[in-house]
């Protein structure tokens, strides 16, 4: 009896004791909580850069993992190289601790933008990369400032994405820089499943038409020739000239599929499919994301949809009219 009395006791006293530790180890880890919870909380408490553009904001989101909240001051869809910003663009600008953008003379309206954000740093993605310069028309030797099409120099910009959010926040280095290199790997495969899909077009047939001049890093990476209608859409005029001459490339490469970019109107390249006799081949996704329900959410996903798009179009043979 007695026996079992301080057994029992030694039993009640023991649980007593381990109950205290787990209450106070779950007390540490709910403190610990705490203070992460402080430093990063959810919402709008928590530290958020800005991109110009929602093609650099998945770059970004990539890299800022939970860690920073990222948000485009475009939205999917909207003409970039001129856009037009509002008071409430402005507005959302308070807070922010780092406003991100491509560069090359992209984003015409930035330098205004940035005079009326006040004190915001900001990162150019394209800092001290070679740009490859647009070939004639009214534009010729100025770089060509869609270098996120090619998939080796996105990874460029991941590189800056972080070095930029590490300087903004030091702490989240580590973080920072598995995140990158995690996407780096997908970037890397992308780019190979981009080749293997682009090198089943038969040579002779690998002659990109687009509305706007936007795919020459994606050309040269991938060994394809391209023609548009105008070189960058902030100069997005279509003359008869520019359609004569597009419609002369066509016929005289017998490229059977032209297409067009979701951010223009793709009126006047319908007409060039009419003369040409080409078939219109779809919507490629280029200076924006499409939304989270349409064919190009993600980065990766919108260069997957172009090269479907190119892959199905060109490996049919033209049908001659
Ligand atoms: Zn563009």
């Amino acid at each position: 009896m007695f026996n079992k009395k301080v057994i029992s006791e030694y039993i009640y006293k023991k649980n007593k004791i381990l109950s205290l530790s787990i209450f106070l180890a779950l007390n540490i880890l709910f403190l610990t909580g705490c203070v992460n919870k402080n430093t990063y909380k959810p919402g709008n408490d928590k530290p958020f850069v800005l991109t110009t553009f929602t093609i650099l904001a998945d770059l970004a989101r990539n890299v800022a993992g939970d860690r920073l909240l990222v948000k485009s001051i475009t939205k999917p869809g909207a003409e970039i190289h001129s856009y037009q910003f509002t008071p409430s663009d402005i507005v959302k600008t308070k807070g922010a601790k780092l406003i991100i953008e491509n560069g090359l003379g992209l984003e015409a309206w930035f330098s205004k933008f940035m005079i009326s954000t006040g004190d915001i740093p900001n990162v150019k993605l394209t800092e001290g990369m070679k740009p490859l310069l647009i070939d004639g028309d009214a534009y010729s030797g100025k770089p060509n400032p869609h270098a996120w099409m090619s998939p080796k120099r996105a990874m460029k910009y991941v590189d800056k994405i972080v070095d930029a959010f590490i300087t903004i926040d030091p702490d989240g280095a580590l973080e920072y820089s598995s995140n990158a290199s995690t996407y780096k790997a997908k970037l890397e495969s992308l780019d190979k499943e981009l080749r293997d899909s682009l090198s089943s077009i038969p040579k002779e047939r690998r002659f990109l038409v687009t509305c706007e001049g936007a795919f020459t890093y994606l050309a040269r990476d991938y060994g394809m020739k391209e023609a548009y209608l105008w070189p960058v859409n902030a100069e997005s005029q279509v003359t008869p000239r520019r359609m004569v001459n597009l419609i002369k490339k066509i016929k005289e490469n017998e490229v059977p599929t032209i297409f067009c970019e979701s951010t223009v109107s793709a009126d006047a390249q319908m007409e060039v499919a009419k003369s040409s006799g080409a078939v219109f081949g779809g919507t490629f996704y280029v200076d924006s994301l499409s939304d989270l329900n349409g064919p190009a959410p993600t980065y990766i996903d919108l260069l997957r949809h172009n090269v479907r798009l190119i892959t199905k179009g060109l490996s049919i043979s033209k049908v001659k009219k």
